[in-house]
């Protein structure tokens, strides 16, 4: 059979998860929840780079309180569709997060070990208060008990990309969130 020639667009997806109205209402929603809980306080936004990012941009122009924002990257070892290993800080904070709360964001809660080790990096600065928020949960890939604080859609076990998720860099820039077509998810590296 020959390989599918990828086109780096929505049309590469074999199915779409979460369509771009769903997102768009869903942040809406998260960013009501958020404003409540966070009401009359001073928050530094967290965002987990580079996969948070558009998840990020649009969910603080859903929240009604004062916000600073600050990005960190974490790497994982684990290759390209997996990340069981702790994943090291590569890109720390600008801010002085200590007395501050936090609003930690991230894309996904996977196996749960990247966001487990955030927390335990950003506590080292003693913040007033810490809280999570994950656009996606897989929560059949959790290695613990560790959940986020809000989050946007379960979805079941499927790599995914779009709306910031990647594969191998692509896909960042769709609205939705799909799945690839199988043949695509073979091809590592067609940069
Ligand atoms: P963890 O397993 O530590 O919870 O997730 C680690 C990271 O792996 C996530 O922040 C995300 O960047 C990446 N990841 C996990 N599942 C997926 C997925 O389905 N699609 C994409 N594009 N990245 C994922
Ligand atoms: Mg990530």
């Amino acid at each position: 059979m020959i390989a599918a020639t990828p086109r780096y667009t929505e049309a590469d997806l074999e199915t779409i998860l979460v369509s771009k109205e769903q997102i768009r209402k869903r942040v809406e929603e998260l960013g009501r929840d958020l404003s409540k809980h966070f009401e009359g306080k001073d928050v530094t936004v967290v965002s987990i780079l580079s996969g948070a990012l558009v998840f990020t941009a649009d969910l603080i122009r859903s929240c009604d309180f004062a916000t600073r924002l600050d990005c960190l990257r974490a790497e994982s070892y684990g290759n390209l569709m997996s990340a069981d290993a702790p994943p090291r800080i590569t890109n720390p904070l600008k801010t002085d997060i200590s007395g501050r709360h936090v609003l930690v964001v991230d894309d996904i809660l996977d196996s749960g070990n990247t966001l487990r080790a955030i927390i335990k990096y950003l506590s080292q600065a003693e913040p007033a208060s810490l809280s999570t928020c994950v656009l996606l949960d897989k929560p059949s890939r959790h290695s613990s008990e560790f959940t986020a604080d809000f989050k946007g859609f379960t979805i079941p076990d499927e790599f995914v990309v779009g709306y910031g998720l990647d594969f191998a860099e692509r896909y960042r820039n769709l609205s939705c969130i799909g799945v690839l077509k199988k043949d695509l998810q073979k091809q590592e590296s067609h940069a």
